[in-house]
C-alpha cells in the first residue's frame, strides 16, 4: 500500500528523479568498456564546466599550466590539481559557477570535528533522491518503507510537520545522536516496536550506543537492514549491530560536501562507488593514482554538482581500491571501507609519522573488541584504549595489538600499552581513530 502511494506520488511530483533512477539502475549493469567511457566523459565534462564557469577553478587550472583544450582532453583529468578543504574555504564564493542560477544552490555545512567548518553548496538539480533510492534497492529496501534514523540533527516544529507530510504514509522515527540518554533510547525503542521500521540509517556511534544499551539487557530490535555512515565501522561494532538489529549492516561513504559516494552491496565485499555519479581516486601525496590495494588519500569528483563544482576534491580520508569484479555483477568499482582520516597520525620522537595500519591492530581477533582508539600523549607514549566484547575478554588480543603497534612504530623510546575502557568518547557522533597530543619532531 505505502509503496503504491509512493509510486503514484513520484509519478506525479518527481518525474525527473524517476527517470534518473531508471537510468542509474541500468548503469550498474553496463559492460566494462561502456562504463569506463561514461565515467571518463562525465569527469571531463564537469572539469570543463568548472574551468569555464568557476573563477576558482579557472585560476587553479591555468596556474598549473592547463588551458581550456587541455582540460577538455580526457587523458589529462588525473593530472589536474587536487582541491583541498582549505583551498575551498579560502576561495569562498569564487568556487561557485557563474553560469548556473544561484537558486539551485543548497547550503550545506560540513562538521567542524576535524578542523573549521566549511560551507559548500549542493546542487538542487542533482538527482540525489534517485541516488539513495538506487542504493536502498541494493539492500532490499523500498524508499516508501518505514525507517528509523539516528542523526545529529532533529527537525522541530513546522519543519517536522512538513517533513512528516512529505513522507506520508511512510513513517520515519528519529533519535538525536547528540543527546542519546537512556530515556531517549527507551522512547525510541517504544516507537520502534509500534512502527517496526525496515531500515535503520545511523551514525556508527549512535547505532553503537543504542545497541550497547539494548545488549546489556539482552534485548533486540529486529529490522531488515542497517546502514551506517560518518565514521569507521570497526569489526566488533558490525557484529554488535548485527546481533541487536538482527539484520545485515551496510557501510556507506557520504559527506555533506558530496552525498552518496559509495555503499556496500549485499556481498559486503567493500563499497561500490556510485560510478555514474562520482569518480573516486586513491592517490599519493603528489596526487598520483596508487595501485589497487595500496592505502592512499581519497579524492572524489562529483559529476552532478554544477553549482559548486567539486573536481578531484580531497576528502581527508584514507582508503584503498579493491581489485577484481564483485560477485553481485555490478560494474561499479569498489573501495575498502574508509581506514580513518588523513589526520589520524601517530608520531615518533625521531620524526616518523605513522598513518597506515592503525585500524588493523585487532585484525587477528576482530570479534574480541567492540571498538578501539589510539591515544598518544605529549611525551609520545601511546595507549590503545579498547572496549572488549565481554569485560576482561580481550586481554590476549590487546597484548597482540600492543606488539603489532610496537612493530609499526619501530622505536623503543615510545612506550606502548593497552587499556580496557567501557566506552570510547565521540564528538557529535563521530569517534576519532587516533588522538595525538605529541608534537611533530623538530
Ligand atoms: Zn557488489
Amino acid at each position: 500500500m505505502k509503496r503504491a502511494i509512493f509510486d503514484a506520488k513520484t509519478r506525479l511530483l518527481m518525474r525527473n528523479d524517476r527517470r534518473a533512477f531508471e537510468v542509474m539502475v541500468r548503469n550498474e549493469r553496463l559492460g566494462g568498456a561502456a562504463f569506463e567511457e561514461l565515467s571518463r566523459g562525465a569527469a571531463t565534462r564537469i572539469a570543463l564546466h568548472a574551468f569555464d564557469s568557476s573563477p576558482f577553478y579557472r585560476e587553479l587550472y591555468a596556474g598549473a599550466g592547463f588551458g581550456r583544450e587541455d582540460v577538455a582532453e580526457a587523458g589529462n583529468f588525473s593530472a589536474l590539481p587536487v582541491v583541498t578543504k582549505a583551498a575551498l574555504r579560502d576561495a569562498g564564493d569564487a568556487v561557485l559557477s557563474m553560469t548556473v542560477p544561484s537558486s539551485r544552490a543548497l547550503v550545506s555545512q560540513t562538521g567542524g570535528s576535524t578542523g573549521s567548518p566549511l560551507r559548500v553548496r549542493n546542487d538542487q538539480a542533482a538527482p540525489t533522491a534517485a541516488m539513495w533510492w538506487r542504493i536502498y534497492r541494493w539492500w532490499g529496501v523500498h524508499p516508501a518503507d518505514d525507517m528509523a534514523f539516528i542523526y545529529r540533527r532533529l527537525r522541530q516544529g513546522r519543519e517536522a510537520l512538513v517533513y512528516a507530510a512529505q513522507w506520508w504514509p511512510s513513517r520515519h522515527l528519529h533519535l538525536d545522536a547528540r543527546a542519546i540518554t537512556d530515556d531517549a533510547i527507551e522512547t525510541f525503542v517504544r516507537d520502534w516496536q509500534r512502527v517496526r521500521p525496515r531500515l535503520l540509517v545511523a551514525y556508527v556511534e549512535g547505532a553503537t550506543a543504542v545497541a550497547t544499551h539494548l545488549a546489556r539487557t539482552g534485548r533486540t530490535l529486529p529490522t531488515s537492514a542497517v546502514s551506517v555512515t560518518a565514521a569507521m565501522l570497526q569489526p566488533g561494532q558490525r557484529a554488535l549491530l548485527e546481533s541487536v538489529f538482527r539484520a545485515p549492516v551496510f557501510d556507506t561513504y557520504r559527506s555533506a560536501e558530496i552525498p552518496w559516494i559509495a555503499a556496500e552491496c549485499e556481498q559486503h565485499e567493500g563499497l561500490h562507488v556510485a560510478g555514474d555519479q562520482r569518480l573516486v581516486e586513491i592517490v599519493d601525496d603528489a596526487g598520483r593514482a596508487v595501485d589497487a590495494g595500496t592505502e592512499g588519500s581519497v579524492v572524489v569528483t562529483d559529476f552532478s554538482n554544477e553549482v559548486f563544482p567539486l573536481v578531484r576534491y580531497e576528502m581527508g580520508d584514507r582508503s584503498r581500491r579493491l581489485d577484481g569484479a564483485c560477485a553481485c555483477g555490478r560494474v561499479f568499482p569498489r573501495i575498502a571501507p574508509v581506514q580513518g582520516r588523513l589526520a589520524d597520525v601517530v608520531r615518533t620522537p625521531s620524526g616518523r609519522r605513522i598513518t597506515g595500519g592503525l585500524s588493523g591492530l585487532f585484525l587477528g581477533d576482530p570479534g574480541a573488541i567492540r571498538q578501539m582508539q589510539v591515544v598518544q600523549a605529549a611525551d609520545y607514549a601511546v595507549t590503545i584504549r579498547y572496549v572488549p566484547t565481554t569485560p576482561g575478554g580481550a586481554r590476549d588480543a590487546a597484548a597482540t595489538a600492543v606488539r603489532a603497534l610496537r612493530t609499526l612504530l619501530d622505536d623503543d623510546a615510545v612506550a606502548v600499552s593497552a587499556m580496557e575502557v567501557e566506552s570510547i568518547e565521540s564528538q557529535g557522533g563521530k569517534a576519532r581513530l587516533v588522538i595525538s597530543h605529541a608534537p611533530d619532531a623538530p
